[in-house]
């Protein structure tokens, strides 16, 4: 089999190699197995490595370890968070506010809310991706009591406006949950300083492990939230069960060396994401998905007369999206690309080619020149209307 050429960083990234090397050591009987809520010196230890990790991702946050609820991922996150304001404000009103471009896990919490009698409002982005806070603002009733936007969006790289969206539902007394899976550790977040109440990361996009993430909870008054699980007590009852020390280390650790190279990363990103795009600027029928403003690690770009799954194997060892790798198992087009406007069989054809930390100008140079070579095959097999 010939070797993967991975450009599918938005996906999940490979962790990083200062995290393989520790996490045998907190893995073992000799390091942190323990039970962190065991009182006794095992426990302790654990319990100290839990303590160091919330201090390490609660510092690119911008907030106290102790707002910090460990997750199995941003999925958990999304859910705890939405459905656990909705549910624990119903009393007060019954509204609430996304739009159909965010994360399947954002979305299909909000169709369970549907479910359960909640009145949801799905805001259109501008056609650059945005939510205009217009909008917002208008969208906003005395009886909404939660708005979820993401930060950066995983299909296209849109970046919203959360600083001006947050004070748009402070404004009104409305929480705001973020799903900030693909910004955490990428771009700067403070979410004092903005004010957000509820927002989602996760472990295995800034190279740390899967299966851990967290929640911020502002824990301000009137901030609450219904838990989704019932057990231990852990972490205050909003997420009971043992917490994995080891995972949750990692994912601190991931944490702090995004932070330290945040900067570096951003500029590796842009220089990669200008290289690719300068090498398929002359590939007739193009669309350019991700706006120049948007997060530079993904680029997204569909032919309207080809097929993005027929081209996914055309592609190949290159590991990329066709659409969102979400919608992909469906088969659907990305509801995200047709609520930008695209018609079906763009949103059919668009691939999504994600960079990250290790990165290479050789394999930015070689996605391109696959890209370009397996568009001109296809379009030789079914010729459309492309340019
Ligand atoms: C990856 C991702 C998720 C899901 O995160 P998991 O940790 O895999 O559950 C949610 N939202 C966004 C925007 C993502 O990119």
């Amino acid at each position: 089999m010939t070797a993967p050429v991975y450009l599918d960083y938005a996906a999940t990234t490979p962790v990083d190699a200062r995290i393989v090397d520790a996490l045998p050591g907190w893995l073992a009987a000799d390091g942190a197995f323990a039970n962190p809520s065991s009182t006794h010196i095992a426990g302790r230890q654990a319990a100290a490595l839990v303590a160091t990790a919330a201090e390490q991702v609660a510092s690119v946050l911008g907030c106290e370890p102790g707002q910090l609820v460990w997750t199995s991922g941003a999925t958990e996150s999304d859910n705890l968070a939405i459905l656990g304001a909705a549910r624990y404000r119903a009393v007060r009103g019954r509204h609430v506010v996304t739009m159909p471009t965010e994360h399947k896990a954002v979305t299909d919490a909000f169709r369970q809310l549907e479910r359960e009698g909640f009145d949801v409002t799905w805001l259109a982005p501008s056609p650059d991706g945005r939510l205009s806070l217009e909008a917002l603002r208008q969208a906003l009733r005395d009886d909404t009591q939660l708005v979820s936007i993401m930060h950066v969006n995983n299909e296209t790289g849109v970046v919203q406006d959360i600083p001006g969206i947050a004070s748009c539902c402070r404004d009104r007394g409305v929480l705001l949950h973020v799903d900030a899976a693909q910004s955490f550790g990428k771009l700067p977040i403070d979410v004092a300083a903005w004010p957000v109440d509820l927002l989602s990361i996760t472990a295995h996009k800034i190279y740390g492990p899967k299966g851990i993430g967290a929640l911020y909870v502002s824990g301000r008054p009137g901030s609450h939230i219904a838990p989704l699980f019932h057990g231990g007590g852990q972490q205050g009852g909003l997420r009971p069960g043992t917490l994995p020390a080891p995972l949750i280390a990692a994912f601190g650790l991931a944490a702090a060396i995004a932070a330290d190279s945040m900067h570096r990363d951003h500029d590796h990103l842009s220089r990669l994401r200008k290289r690719f795009r300068d090498a398929i600027r002359d590939i007739p029928g193009l669309r350019h998905n991700s706006p120049d403003a948007g997060f530079p690690g993904i680029v997204n770009v569909s032919a309207g007369d080809v097929d993005g799954e027929s081209l996914m194997l055309a592609l190949e060892p290159l590991c990329v999206a066709s659409g969102s790798a979400c919608n992909s198992a469906r088969h659907e087009p990305s509801g995200v690309l047709r609520a930008l406007g695209l018609d079906d069989a763009e949103a059919q054809g668009a691939i999504r080619f994600s960079f990250g930390r290790q990165t290479t100008d050789r394999e930015i140079d070689f996605a391109a020149a696959r890209y370009r070579a397996a568009l001109a095959k296809l379009r030789e097999i079914a010729p459309g209307d492309a340019a």
